[in-house]
């Protein structure tokens, strides 16, 4: 394998990231390709390709991966050597868009220090990602304006979990438990089937005492049930504590396709006391559970990722978890960086990680693609 310091990662977006060359020869002779990538390695483990190749790109389309395409046959040809390629990068942890607060800023009631929490979409593009899954930015009652404000004019093609939360995140109502409804929150789902690929729960009463307003797992159950309404995975932001354990989140909660994110996050207990990998984590895989890295400002902790990777537990999927705030990473190329110095071979990093799950229908199939690690 090249190594990391001698290569630069040149990930392949080609059908967003890069303009169409004119298809023309000076003489007035058509090329056959629009774009020729000469030279570069390319990770393609979709297609078991990972080997020195020649990339030729036609209207937007990988045309041909072959060991050497003339130059002559392509209207711009790029020198990637020394580069890596890959197919366009997923990111599953991602934030766009309002959330819960409120469009206007100068209303009334809005919060006027409250800023939006996502990103604009398409700066992922940027480390050679082509699909983002907004997670959880948004709810049932706010999905229309971020779908209406972002999605549809995003470069970047944008997926969501839809928040358990109607109001979605940062509006002030996540600890609000008649806020989520599972068949207000399915039926938007199966309203929006191209785009909403799941739900998201997050950041519910953390560390406050229960009370008969706040049931431990209130959230949790409520996005479970809307995840069964729906037929879509769940994804877990987890806070546990006495009266919910993670064990019981893993073990019992998720159901096979579901995913943690922020696993590696400070509060998970994912290292017995003599530093051994906890059992239940390898338990809670047997069973389907996804793990996700969702690194954002402060949801990765070397403490735990280190000897986790070293004992061979690496995480199904990378994701940036990028929001305003977030100013720890950038990218998902940093994020992968990450775990190419704790020692994970690049090939490994840029592998579709998400395992085959027990999904049964059509339609849970078709999601899991979607969040299968890499574009095609
Ligand atoms: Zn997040």
């Amino acid at each position: 394998m090249s190594s990391w310091a001698k290569s630069v990662l040149f990930l392949l977006s080609v059908a967003v990231t890069m303009g169409l060359a004119s298809n023309i020869f000076a003489q007035g002779q058509a090329a056959r390709y629009d774009l020729l990538l000469k030279g570069g390695h390319v990770i393609d483990p979709a297609n078991d390709v990972d080997r020195v190749a020649d990339v030729a790109i036609s209207a937007g389309k990988i045309a041909a991966v072959q060991e050497s395409i003339p130059a002559g046959e392509a209207g711009k040809v790029v020198d990637v050597t020394g580069l890596y390629v890959t197919p366009g990068l997923i990111d599953i942890h991602f934030h766009v868009g309002h959330g819960g607060v409120p469009l206007n800023w100068f209303a009334p009631e809005a919060r006027s220090q409250a800023a939006p929490l996502g990103v604009p979409a398409d700066i992922a593009l940027g480390a050679g990602v082509t699909t983002v899954v907004d997670a959880g930015t948004s709810g049932a009652e706010t999905f229309l304006q971020e779908k209406m404000e972002v999605i549809d004019h995003a470069r970047v093609r944008v997926l969501a979990f839809l928040n358990i939360v109607a109001n979605g995140m940062n509006g002030g109502l996540e600890q609000t438990v008649d806020q989520m409804d599972p068949q207000l929150c399915a039926a938007t789902i199966k309203k929006f089937p191209d785009i909403i690929v799941g739900v998201k729960t997050a950041h519910y009463w953390t560390e406050q005492p229960a009370d008969a307003l706040h049931e431990p797992w209130a959230a949790v159950d409520r996005a479970v049930e809307c995840g069964n309404l729906a037929n879509v995975p769940v994804m877990f932001d987890f806070w546990p504590r006495p009266d919910r354990t993670y064990a019981d989140l893993i073990l019992k909660k998720a159901r096979p396709g579901d995913i943690h994110t922020h696993v590696f996050a400070q509060q998970f207990p994912i290292l017995l006391a003599d530093g051994k990998l906890n059992p239940i984590l390898t338990e809670a895989r047997a069973r389907g559970v996804i793990f996700d890295v969702g690194h954002g400002a402060g949801s990765f902790w070397f403490r735990n990722a280190v000897p986790a990777v070293k004992q061979g537990f690496i995480p199904d999927s990378m994701s940036t978890d990028l929001h305003l705030g977030d100013f720890t990473v950038l990218s998902m190329t940093e994020v992968m960086s990450k775990f190419l110095a704790m020692g994970v071979p690049i090939e490994d990093l840029v592998r579709a990680q998400l395992r085959k799950t027990e999904w049964n229908t059509d339609t849970r199939e078709k999601d899991l693609a979607h969040l299968g690690g890499l574009d095609g």
